[in-house]
C-alpha cells in the first residue's frame, strides 16, 4: 500500500490503526509513510479510518527509501510500547 500524498492530510489516523506487529506507518517530517516492505496489507488503515481515502493499492511498489529505516525502532516509533 502507498499513501497518496497528495490528498493525506496528515491526520494519523492510519498510523494508530496499523496493528503493531505490522508497524508499517510512521510519521516522516511533515508526510506519513507506509514502509512497503513492512504492510501485510491487511487493510485496517482504509476507510473509514482514512477520512480522505488517499492510500491505495500499489502492485508496482519500490522498496523504501534508505532514511525511512531510520524509523521503526527509532526515539519516536509509535509502536515500540506496544512491543514493551
Ligand atoms: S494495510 Fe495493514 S499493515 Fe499495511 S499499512 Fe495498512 S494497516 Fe498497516
Ligand atoms: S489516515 Fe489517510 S489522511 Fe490520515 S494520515 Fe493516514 S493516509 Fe493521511
Amino acid at each position: 500500500m502507498r499513501i497518496d500524498m497528495a490528498r493525506c492530510i496528515n491526520c494519523d489516523a492510519c498510523l494508530r490503526h496499523c496493528p503493531p506487529r505490522f508497524g508499517a506507518i510512521f510519521n516522516h517530517g511533515v508526510d506519513v509513510v507506509i514502509l512497503p516492505e513492512l504492510c501485510s496489507g491487511c487493510g485496517k488503515c482504509l476507510p473509514p479510518v482514512c477520512p480522505v481515502d488517499c492510500i491505495v493499492a500499489d502492485p508496482d511498489w519500490s522498496p523504501s527509501p534508505e532514511d525511512w529505516w531510520a524509523l521503526p525502532l527509532g526515539a519516536d516509533d509509535p509502536y515500540a510500547a506496544a512491543d514493551a
